[in-house]
């Protein structure tokens, strides 16, 4: 019997909680723009400017956009980089008053392997064998 051994990629090591992932928020939005009589391009900088708008009235700070990279069709997406407003002296205050299953998605599946990390985060990615 032939035995297939896969290679897989295991988070390994734990939180500083240096913050830093909560500081520098980088999420990837994969969204579409419907022309509806403007450009590709125009409905596309409408598009973005929503998704800025929705996080700046969530109350998160330094709120950027990346360039637009194109998909198939109308399909694009772009990096919003931003600072949450839920962290206190390093501590998330949602998760302190209202537990971990509260949080954001995005952070509770931090980090994930391919999306950024702060450069001395306590979490990195080894393939292992299974
Ligand atoms: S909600 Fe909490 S864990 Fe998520 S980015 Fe904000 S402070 Fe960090
Ligand atoms: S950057 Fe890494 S070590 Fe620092 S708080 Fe975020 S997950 Fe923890």
């Amino acid at each position: 019997m032939k035995i297939h051994k896969h290679k897989t990629l295991q988070r390994i090591g734990s939180c500083k909680m240096c913050g830093q992932c909560c500081k520098n928020l980088a999420l990837e939005i994969e969204t579409s723009a419907e022309p509806n009589g403007h450009s590709k391009a125009a409905a596309a900088k409408i598009e973005k400017q929503k998704e800025i708008n929705k996080y700046i009235k969530k109350g998160y700070k330094d709120v950027e956009a990346s360039r637009v990279t194109w998909l198939k069709g109308n399909d694009f997406k772009f990096t919003l980089t931003l600072t949450c407003p839920h962290l206190k002296g390093n501590k998330c205050v949602i998760h302190s008053n209202k537990g971990y299953g509260n949080k954001p998605d995005f952070c509770r599946k931090f980090p994930e392997y391919g999306v950024d990390r702060p450069k001395n985060c306590g979490y990195r990615f080894k393939r292992v064998l299974c």
